[in-house]
């Protein structure tokens, strides 16, 4: 770290706090941002202090948006009555890039996990169970096909039957221990045509 001047040390280091930056390419992104031309150095410096400023959490599903509620939750075209539950809005992308699920959605934003200390108070868990007094039909749980989302799935269902409302699980198309952001559009639809009742 030493042959590199003191900025450009506080950049890397920046660059590398990143999620799934190493050093090594958080020093080859700073090479790149220096012999980048200033304009476009400002344009990506205002981009990330706008997002930041400007997406929060949408008032029904809680997945990012800009506004108060996001497209899926404020369209009248889709199925209400329906709330798929899902960890992470790229879930929630990777369902909607399929074009075919026609209710909404539920980020929980993680999964319960005894082992990390993850409850279900730290998750979106009570503003789901929040949207269940109205006319809910079912609730398909779509979290990942890991020991935490299983956990997580086990969890939601005991909490949502007793309440009379249909809770459904996607079938075991989902490798095991596979994100569902990295699963293709086929295998996720397959997923969702076979859900089992919980
Ligand atoms: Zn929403």
């Amino acid at each position: 770290m030493d042959y590199f001047s003191g900025r450009m040390s506080e950049l890397v280091e920046q660059l590398a706090m990143l999620p799934g930056i190493g050093r090594k390419t958080a020093q080859r992104l700073a090479f790149h941002i220096v012999s980048m031309p200033e304009e476009k150095v400002e344009k990506l410096s205002s981009v990330l202090i706008e997002t930041r400023k400007h997406v929060r959490y949408c008032a029904d599903c809680c997945t990012l948006t800009d506004s108060e509620r996001c497209p899926v939750c404020s369209s009248d075209r889709r199925d209400h009555s329906t709330i798929m539950v899902v960890e992470t809005p790229r879930d929630l992308a990777a369902y909607e890039k399929t074009g075919k699920y026609e209710g909404v959605y539920h980020v929980l934003h993680g999964a319960i996990s005894p082992m990390l200390g993850v409850g279900p108070d730290d998750i979106r868990l009570k503003e789901l169970m929040k949207r269940l007094g109205g006319d809910v039909k079912e609730v398909i749980i779509a979290t990942n096909s890991t020991l935490e989302g299983e956990t997580t799935a086990m969890y939601i269902s005991r909490l949502i039957r007793p309440l009379g409302i249909r809770v459904t699980r996607i079938a075991n198309g989902v490798p095991v221990g596979g994100d569902l952001e990295n699963v293709d559009e086929v295998t996720l639809l397959r997923a969702l045509e076979g859900r089992t009742d919980l």
